[in-house]
């Protein structure tokens, strides 16, 4: 059965945006996360979590420091009673040229043949105009969440934060 999903961004979406972060120490959880994804959750969504971490494509972190910062999120978020499908990760540099650096759709791709997500009836929420781009070339309803990014004109909503995103969803 094809499923509904949220899938989140990961810096500057579900935790403060931090310059090269390698360090579980340094993470700061946005402060509405729990109640925002809790709504949602009750109302049949799935969640995921879609992330480009350059920083290991360019030796700034290892795979298991950023393995780890990413561990405790989805460990924080279990704590609340929050279920993360899946989290993928894409460890290159735009050089590279890869299919899965957002806004290259591959990591959507297997969320797809892995989960079952709907892309009619998911949405994408990120800050940056490539995770915009990922939702919409993906088939999913991308919402921005408002940051240090320039608004995105393919964005269906530009959200004041993550509470804000899971209202407009929840009132469609
Ligand atoms: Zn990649």
């Amino acid at each position: 059965m094809s499923q509904k999903f949220v899938v989140l961004d990961r810096d500057g979406t579900l935790i403060e945006h931090v310059h090269y972060l390698s360090d579980p120490k340094l993470v700061t959880f946005k402060p509405d996360l729990i109640p925002a994804l809790t709504t949602l959750s009750k109302k049949g969504f799935m969640f995921g979590v879609v992330t480009n971490q350059s920083v290991i494509g360019r030796a700034l972190a290892s795979q298991e420091e950023v393995g780890a910062v990413n561990q405790l999120i989805v460990d924080f978020l279990e704590q609340n009673d929050i279920n993360i499908s899946f989290l993928y990760v894409c460890p290159h540099v735009p050089e590279d040229y890869c299919k899965c650096r957002k806004p290259e759709i591959g990591l959507g791709l297997r969320a797809i043949s892995d989960f079952n997500l709907s892309p009619p009836f998911s949405y994408v929420i990120g800050d940056q105009e490539s995770d915009i781009l990922f939702g919409k070339n993906l088939g999913c309803t991308p919402i921005q969440i408002q940051g240090k990014a320039k608004r995105s004109h393919l964005a269906e909503y530009y959200a004041q934060s993550l509470s804000d995103a899971a209202d407009w969803i929840l009132g469609k």
